[in-house]
């Protein structure tokens, strides 16, 4: 290549190549500072030498002031003009040193994350579109594996650097401008008058990108932009120039590769986040999750199995009743007290002599009910519990089944009724004599 390619010494003073990595170009400038550092360093000539270093590193410390510099590696006078039949260099790719009608200034950038830090680091240079591709594959790779990890920005660079690779880098329109223009003198002074139209036509492109004030502070730019313009239609044969295929855009393979793997990505990312989904719903419905209830353990076996899923507590109150009004029935009240902290209560109210039901109701922890029953002889059942499953479950496998061990005379007697009150409230004192029954009982 042709030019000055450090114009104003930055790379040399800093002792790196111009294809460096950020990573590397902050590892020479530290040591560089280290060693001249005005407080380690009393040589005369250290101060300057420091000073020089730190303006080397604010500019090609920073991908696009860097970039901008590069730019000016592009611009000498005679090289740009082939009417002076001097040969003019091609420019090639850093990595692999190849000559091709597409190469491109590309700034890649990749990000490292740890918990609250996060860090961006970058690949920029020359590149043709296989090493370019390689390099965005590289630099997307570690992004996606290390550059999430940080909170907030983790996530944020890491879907930018991301997404920016995949799209062929940032290209800033200057250099690459500078660069095909560059390219395209070099094909033509080869004689090959139809590549170079085609490779002045992507410079012209790129021209058309650059900001204003980049290009009214330079005059070289609109002579250079009217070589392209003169190059593109000048030509001695009228076939049309051949349209290079795209191999940096949205058709190129390494967009494909990388949305590719995007895709698995996000399909990856999905189903985990559905299987969770569904593994975070199947514990509120365990056994497990089913705090201790009284008697438990002695009525039931343990059943890990149980998976029913708990359904909304019944209302306080009747479920059916099981006896034909008529006008002659005589009914009386059944009053039933549960205590706040107490558990649930699913209650069967059964005729003493022939064990049928009655009446089914319910009474939720803390409440009360009064249901007007027939006048007779029953006995009381109950389930006790905290999770409700439905009657076929009850309470699920910690039901406490129980009944009242007396029986319940409601009498009428002329005028009055005698109903009762039944609290299933522990108390010392209490005349509600109870025991535990076999499920199959209830
Ligand atoms: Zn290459």
């Amino acid at each position: 290549m042709a030019g000055n390619q450090d114009p104003c010494g930055y790379y040399s003073v800093l002792g790196v190549k111009k294809s460096a990595t950020s990573a590397e170009i902050k590892k020479a400038f530290k040591a560089k500072a280290q060693q001249l550092h005005p407080d380690k360093n009393r040589a005369p000539e250290a101060t300057r030498q420091f000073q020089f270093v730190n303006e080397a590193y604010r500019v090609l410390g920073d991908a696009e002031a860097r970039a901008e510099y590069d730019a000016q590696s592009y611009k000498t006078e005679d090289a740009t003009s082939p009417s002076t039949g001097r040969a003019v260099e091609a420019i090639a790719c850093s990595i692999c040193h190849k000559i091709s009608a597409q190469p491109r200034y590309v700034i890649y950038r990749h990000v490292f994350s740890v918990i609250f830090v996060t860090w961006r680091g970058g690949h920029q240079g020359i590149f043709c579109s296989k090493c370019g591709a390689k390099q965005a594959y590289k630099d997307s790779l570690r992004t996606w594996l290390l550059g999430w990890w940080g909170i907030p920005w983790g996530p944020i660079y890491s879907g930018q650097a991301i997404f920016s690779n995949m799209f062929g880098g940032k290209q800033p329109a200057l250099n690459n401008f500078r660069i095909l223009s560059w390219q395209a003198f070099y094909f033509a002074s080869l004689n090959r008058r139809d590549l170079a139209r085609a490779v002045a036509r992507d410079a012209l492109a790129f021209s058309e990108k650059i900001a204003p004030h980049e290009k009214d502070r330079d005059p070289e730019t609109a002579r250079i932009v009217a070589a392209m313009k003169a190059l593109t239609t000048s030509s001695n044969d009228l076939s049309p120039a051949p349209v290079l295929k795209n191999l940096w855009g949205v058709g190129s393979t390494a967009f494909k590769v990388q949305s590719a793997a995007m895709a698995l990505v996000v399909l990856v990312l999905a189903s985990l986040a559905l299987v969770s989904i569904s593994r975070s719903q199947a514990p509120k419905t365990a056994y497990k999750h089913v705090p201790p209830v009284e008697h438990a353990a002695a009525s039931v076996p343990q059943a890990p199995e149980f998976s029913e899923p708990a359904v909304p507590l019944p209302a306080t109150g009747k479920i059916r009743k099981l006896w034909r009004v008529d006008s002659r029935t005589v009914l009386a009240p059944l009053e039933v007290v549960t205590a706040v902290g107490s558990p649930n209560y699913y209650l069967k109210l059964v005729d003493w002599n022939t064990h049928s039901p009655l009446l089914v109701f319910f009474v939720r922890s803390g409440e009360k009910t009064t249901i007007e029953v027939p006048v007779g002889n029953y006995e009381l059942r109950y389930a006790a519990g905290e999770r409700w499953y439905g009657e076929e479950y009850l309470f699920g496998p910690g039901t406490a089944h129980r009944k009242a061990e007396d029986a319940f005379q409601f009498r009428a007697d002329g005028e009055r009724v005698s109903g009762f009150t039944v609290e299933l409230i522990k108390q010392s004192g209490g005349n509600l004599k109870e025991t535990d029954i076999e499920p199959s009982e209830f």
